[in-house]
């Protein structure tokens, strides 16, 4: 198999003068387009600052879904489109969007009860055009999870959603949109978009040396996501939103299934569930108002917020920071309502604007990245209405065309990471394949060890080290450099401070 993401010289991106699409932002949101752009045949580029998916896409929760409470908002169509979508994942990458079942206990007096949730369940399996969703009575919740507090218990609702790597998902879609035709370059900052007659000039710098260059493009994307106020040109929409995960050991917190917690605080649901073979509990949801140049970190009231109610749902855990693995800090991309709502209440919908020759697009899901693209496209001209609209609905037509035979297990959201023979062919293929500039790269978002691992991976440095030193040509100083950028970003971001 040719490499899937190569990256080019700034020099061999004039080699196409001007490109049709140039999509800033390597996002899923970027990523979407490219692939939906490139199956058009127009020559596409995507350009990332920093590494693909080092935004919000390697920060989510991880769930291909509809989500209950869009529904419970009365946002049918956004529903809908997102059921749709994850049926779609389900069947076309099996080993990367898996069936996850959700378990959401009933308590005496407390809202939603069992009918509320039968009613709502029926319409939200009715739109994805399934039937799976069962009530599961008290004892059977219990022998399931002996943790939970049995205190008015009354049992649960069961249904299916979808779990998935966000950070692999947005490579595999970049890859679909090399095998397409379109070209990506990470660690490629846009500095500015100079609109003229017959398009716009782009200036770029490369972030790690520095380069400058400059080149040409018909359309450009600003797919930016939190950035997106940036370069969009007009005044600014986005409202930064953070939102934290605790990652624990699974021996301490083992689940099997996708639990939703009430919290006692404030009743938001927070779900708890395994990932990679550990165990996640998210999310916060606050007004970020950090620098977004940083890595994003929680605070230490987020960690007290998912603390207290993981112990207040299931007390005889009594989890505390020490059983905490990692934290990971990301921040959405949300469409201000200009309304000052409580950050929970503000819609996750998407919006694509134009302005000065750029079409923004920013908010809305990591699930709905082929739907958010064709908006986009539509509104730059690349497909009318009626395709537009065609696109939207078919169920039949797929959006993963090609087979990517990536090694057993590195795209799989349930299992651990691997060891030995298996991580050096992973590691080798990824090394080959998925653009790895930094160390971060590998460690954080290709193989998610620094999330994963109480040591962050450092025991599996030493293997790591010969094969970056045979694939990538590291040398010693390169290695000692990489390790303490590394290490800097973990203890910034990733573990409690
Ligand atoms: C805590 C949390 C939980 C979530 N859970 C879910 C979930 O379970 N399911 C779901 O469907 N969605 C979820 N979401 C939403 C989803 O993650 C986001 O909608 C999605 O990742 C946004 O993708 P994006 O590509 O628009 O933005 P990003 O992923 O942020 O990508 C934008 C990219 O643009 C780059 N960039 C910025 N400026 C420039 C420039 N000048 N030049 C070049 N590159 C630039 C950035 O570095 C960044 O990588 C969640 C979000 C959060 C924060």
């Amino acid at each position: 198999m040719a490499d899937l993401l190569q990256r080019p010289s700034l020099a061999e991106l004039s080699a196409v003068e001007p490109w049709d699409a140039v999509i800033i932002g390597g996002g899923i949101t970027g990523a979407g387009i490219a692939l939906e752009a490139a199956r058009r045949k127009l020559k596409v580029l995507v350009l990332e600052q920093r590494d693909f998916s080092w935004g919000t896409s390697s920060r989510s929760s991880k769930m291909v879904h509809g989500g209950l409470r869009y529904i419970a908002q009365g946002d049918v169509k956004l529903t809908r489109h997102a059921l749709q979508e994850r049926e779609r994942m389900l069947v076309e990458l099996p080993d990367l969007v898996v069936r996850m079942p959700y378990i959401f206990p009933i308590r005496q007096g407390k809202f939603p009860g069992r009918w509320a949730m039968t009613a709502v369940l029926k319409l939200y399996d009715a739109l994805a055009g399934i039937r799976d969703h069962r009530w599961m009575n008290r004892d059977a919740v219990l022998k399931a999870y002996p943790a939970l507090k049995a205190d008015g218990l009354q049992g649960a609702m069961r249904y299916t959603d979808a779990l998935t790597d966000d950070s692999r998902l947005v490579i595999r879609v970049l890859q679909e949109a090399t095998l397409e035709g379109a070209v990506a370059r990470n660690y490629t900052e846009v500095l500015s978009v100079q609109p003229h007659a017959s398009g716009s000039t782009l200036r770029l710098r490369d972030a790690d040396t520095g380069e400058a260059h400059e080149i040409r493009a018909r359309r450009v994307f600003n797919a930016t996501g939190l950035w997106a106020d940036r370069l969009s040109g007009t005044p600014p929409v986005v409202r930064p939103q953070r939102g934290t995960h605790l990652f624990v050991a699974t021996e301490r917190l083992p689940v099997q299934d996708c639990l939703t917690i009430m919290h006692p605080d404030d009743g938001r649901p927070v779900f708890v569930f395994p990932w990679k073979d550990q165990t996640c509990i998210g999310t916060t949801d606050l007004d970020h108002r950090d620098d977004f140049n940083t890595e994003p970190h929680c605070s230490s009231a987020e960690i007290d917020y998912l603390l207290k109610v993981a112990n207040s749902e299931m007390p005889q855990l009594q989890l505390s920071r020490r059983d905490i693995l990692s934290t990971m800090a990301g921040v959405r991309p949300i469409i201000a309502s200009g309304k000052g709502r409580d950050p929970s209440k503000e819609r996750r919908d998407h919006l694509v604007w134009q302005s000065g020759g750029v079409i923004s697009v920013s908010g809305g899901k990591l699930t709905t990245f082929r739907q958010i693209a064709l908006d986009a496209l539509k509104a730059a001209g690349v497909i009318d209405a009626a395709s537009h609209k065609r696109a939207h609905q078919d169920r039949q037509r797929r959006c993963f065309t090609h087979q990517v035979a990536a090694p057993h297990g590195l795209n799989n959201p349930l299992g651990g990471m691997a060891r030995g023979a298996a991580l050096t062919e992973q590691v080798a293929w990824i090394l080959r394949h998925e653009m790895v500039q930094h160390l971060d790269d590998l460690m954080l978002r290709r193989l998610r060890a620094g999330v994963l691992l109480a040591d962050a991976g450092a025991s599996q440095l030493p293997l790591i080290k010969t094969l970056c030193e045979s694939h990538l040509g590291w040398d010693e100083a390169r290695w000692q450099a990489e390790c303490q950028r590394y290490q800097h970003v973990i203890n910034s971001s990733y573990r409690l401070g």
